[in-house]
């Protein structure tokens, strides 16, 4: 690791209880209940030490249209009175094809120099589940995720069974070479030497993930990842461990996480949003911010976005910035941010 990124780290570590006390503090305000949307929906595009004057003001821009077209994708949808599965899919999909993140095109590298890629999809209506986890040759993993879970009685299938399932249910399939992107081979390259996953501090966690209330009351959740630079060999994170990254329940809410997946695994995150909000009355931000202190206090970092059962959109972080947007029938146009202290879109 240089001594710049050390330090980044080392401030960040600093920071981050300052940032997780005043940003809870904030943005902890419950809306109202007569102010609740008909629709209502949240993505991320993952999280990083992210100071403002950081990232350069165009791929600033570029980073709030890509959320930004996630989040047109899936208002569609639900503006249309579609079901919030169809929305977090459309949201995701999208996400996955912008080089920008990691997730589909643009995903990270494993030490091998390969991308394989993780992701799950849940739907609050019925608990249905479906992930994928290592797959090399699914252009949209999250569909492949949807696939799982509405075409076969299983919840998680991984690497070659899951690749061979694509193809048997006929998803687009895509050469190893459609997910290279110079940027994340450069950042192996630079793993390589040093053995550090963290070389770009701006954008430590890439993975990509959607929220949504449709107006029938229903939630669901989608994430999609291609994990971390220089994971190893069978590495699986939290994203598609449903209940760890990703996880939906009517009533009480959906939600998709990023960062350091392992810590986030152990720690039920996502599920614990929400039994926050079902056994202890927390709202949604105050669950989201209660989990991430639960992260935090084990040295784990990211960030995560949820919905409730009302449509109010929370985000819970510990690092200096997560790349995050929302959307509703209440504020019909796309709103996003970057950095902590930045205000969360509603
Ligand atoms: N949570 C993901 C993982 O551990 C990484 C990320 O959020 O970028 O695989």
């Amino acid at each position: 690791m240089s001594v710049t990124t050390e330090i980044k780290m080392t401030l960040q570590t600093l920071r981050r209880f300052t940032v997780l006390a005043l940003f809870g503090v904030a943005l902890s305000t419950p809306a109202l209940a007569d102010d609740a949307p008909k629709w209502s929906l949240a993505v991320h595009g993952g999280a990083g030490v992210l100071e403002r004057g950081e990232l350069t003001p165009e791929k600033d821009k570029a980073f709030r249209a890509g959320l930004d077209a996630a989040l047109e994708a899936g208002a569609k949808v639900l503006k249309a009175g579609g079901s919030s599965l169809d929305a977090v899919e459309a949201a995701v999909r999208v996400l996955e094809d912008n080089p920008l993140f990691n997730a589909g095109k643009g995903a990270v590298f494993t030490a091998e120099g390969r991308n394989e890629l993780d992701a799950a999809i849940m739907d609050g209506a019925t608990l249905k589940a479906g992930a994928v986890a290592g797959v090399t040759r699914t252009r949209n993993p999250i569909s492949l995720a949807r696939a799982v879970m509405e075409k076969s009685p299983h919840v998680l299938l991984a690497r070659e069974g899951a690749d061979q399932f694509s193809k048997e249910k006929g998803l687009e399939q895509a050469p190893p070479e459609y997910f290279y992107t110079e940027e994340r081979w450069k950042q192996l390259l630079a793993w390589r030497k040093d053995h550090q996953a963290m070389l770009d501090p701006t954008h430590l966690f890439g993975t990509v993930g959607a929220v949504a209330l449709d107006q029938a009351g229903h939630v669901a959740a989608a994430t999609s990842t291609g994990g971390m630079t220089g994971k190893r060999w069978g590495r699986i994170g939290d994203s598609p461990i449903i209940g760890a990254g990703t996880y939906a329940r009517d009533g009480d809410c959906a939600v998709s996480a990023t960062g350091s997946g392992e810590y986030f695994i152990r720690e039920s995150a996502a599920r614990q949003v929400c039994d926050r909000i079902a056994w202890k009355g927390e709202t949604v931000q105050q669950a989201a911010d209660g989990t991430m202190a639960s992260i935090t206090k084990i040295g784990g970092d990211g960030g995560l976005i949820a919905i409730d059962g009302q449509g109010r959109a929370a985000f819970g972080m510990n690092d200096l910035g997560m790349y995050r947007g929302a959307i509703s029938s209440a504020a019909p146009t796309p709103r996003t941010a970057i950095y902590a202290d930045e205000p969360s879109p509603r």
